[in-house]
């Protein structure tokens, strides 16, 4: 039995699903009814029944979430959903939002009727051109059709909904640098606590939620805690969409349960591609660390992946075979967590500055027999300390490239040069 379950992409065979006419031809615009007839606390309550966990990377329960906001205050509530997806190998959300706008729009409604807020932002990255133009077509349609605006379907219930573009930060993927950015401000991580849930746009109650987590959230209240709860396991329920990229026949997006293992993936998008094997892999993208050909069966949901000594982050699965120089992958992202650093905290703008000087010595062949423990001692002295995630996720592809591929390392050394040929290794493609 296929264990795919095409739940977010039920609709990307029809050219025109995302159009509001092709949303509602695949249930769209079903759900907002059922949850404007609950009180918000009770859609809250089944959000949380269901188990959902953001999609952004972090897993946190979304349902908890939107309990934190506080009730009966009276400063505005906002939601915003991050839709900057920039990490390394991560694309899930671009694709499901050129395809399926308009369910991410039905996702929004609820959830601002369920945390009592007036107005939703979606911040998406600004490279996308074509992805702004077709989520802000969506939006006017849905203005249009009166599911955006005053009194929506004649509740009562107001809600105004903004896209807005970022300038290409991937920092601004970090929830509290993206409202900085949103209010105008350079992007830059807040300290937290207070989390966004108590104090974040413009100091008031916020939910920050992924693309994904907020578009899943229809398919619940159309089908019911149990059936999301058929998918998954029992502590990751639900359904994800997994990036394939790399070196894989069939790249592309696979809707399936959580807890799927890369050997079933792999079986569906047609193996590695041909004449080669599996080298190492990311579980979701470059800020998880690396596993090897010896984790193809680990369970790819939180806990699983978790026990595996890696984080399950975005499901973007980046396909390495033999003929790619891990310590020249490792140094490419290196440089781009340098370059992204926005530079507020030192362990990050200097310690990523100073992996890329080691790791291109090293990759050159022409670093000493201390460079990988000074690599290890200066994650140590970044992973920890750093003000955001962004710092902890240059340390894993460092820590985890020399835990699995040592040998590799010293190899360089011995070699005094990169022992792959340049020409094979597509890591610089
Ligand atoms: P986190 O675990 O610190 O927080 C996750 C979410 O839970 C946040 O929204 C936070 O506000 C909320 N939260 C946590 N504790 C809370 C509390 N006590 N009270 C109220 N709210 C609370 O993770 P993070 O630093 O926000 O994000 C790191 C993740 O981002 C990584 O797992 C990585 O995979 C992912 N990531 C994703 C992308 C992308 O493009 N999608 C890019 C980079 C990183």
């Amino acid at each position: 039995m296929s264990k795919l379950s095409p739940v977010l992409s039920r609709a990307w065979d029809d050219p025109r699903s995302y159009t509001l006419e092709g949303y509602r031809r695949h249930d769209g615009y079903q759900a907002i009814g059922k949850a404007l007839a609950m009180p918000p606390d009770d859609v809250i309550k089944l959000v949380k029944d269901s188990g959902l966990r953001g999609r952004g990377g972090a897993g946190f329960p979304t349902g908890m979430k939107w309990s934190f906001i506080p009730q009966g205050d009276n400063k505005p509530h906002y939601l915003v959903v991050n839709a900057d997806e920039s990490e390394p190998g991560t694309c899930k959300d671009i694709p499901f939002l050129m395809a399926n706008p308009h369910e991410l729009i039905e996702g929004i409604i609820i959830a601002c009727y369920a945390i009592r807020a007036d107005r939703a932002f979606i911040y998406l990255r600004g490279e996308v051109v074509h992805v702004l133009r077709r989520l802000q077509a969506a939006v006017r349609e849905a203005y249009e059709a009166g599911y955006a605006g005053k009194n929506i379907l004649g509740s009562g219930f107001d809600l105004e909904i903004v896209v807005h573009a970022g300038a290409g930060a991937y920092i601004c993927g970090e929830e509290t640098a993206l409202l900085d950015s949103l209010e105008g401000y350079r992007g830059q991580p807040r300290l937290r606590p207070p989390f966004p849930a108590i104090e974040g746009l413009y100091a008031s109650p916020t939910v920050v939620n992924n693309v994904e987590s907020v578009a899943s959230v229809p398919a619940i209240l159309r089908n019911g805690v149990d059936w999301f709860r058929s998918f998954g396991t029992e502590k990751s329920p639900g359904f994800v969409l997994y990036s394939l990229s790399g070196h894989v026949t069939r790249p592309g997006q696979y809707e399936g349960p959580l807890g799927m293992t890369l050997r079933e993936l792999l079986d569906l998008a047609g193996g590695v591609r041909a004449g080669h094997r599996l080298k190492f892999w990311t579980p979701g993208g470059s800020s998880t660390p690396l596993l090897t050909e010896e984790h193809l069966d680990v369970p790819l949901d939180f806990e699983g992946v978790g026990a595996a000594g890696s984080m399950l982050g975005t499901r973007a699965l980046q396909i390495f075979d033999e003929t790619v120089c891990v310590v020249r992958t490792v140094l490419r992202w290196s440089e781009f967590y340098k370059h992204e650093s926005c530079g507020k905290c030192t362990p990050c703008r200097e310690g990523t500055y100073w992996y890329v000087q080691m790791l291109q010595r090293l990759e050159s062949g022409k670093g000493t027999d201390t460079d990988l423990e000074k690599l290890l001692d200066l994650s140590d002295n970044i992973l920890g300390r750093a003000f955001c995630a962004l710092g902890d996720g240059a340390t894993s592809p460092v820590t985890s490239s020399i835990q699995y591929f040592r040998d590799e390392y010293l190899e360089h050394l011995r070699s005094g040069c990169c022992p792959f040929d340049p020409a094979l290794s597509t890591a610089w493609a």
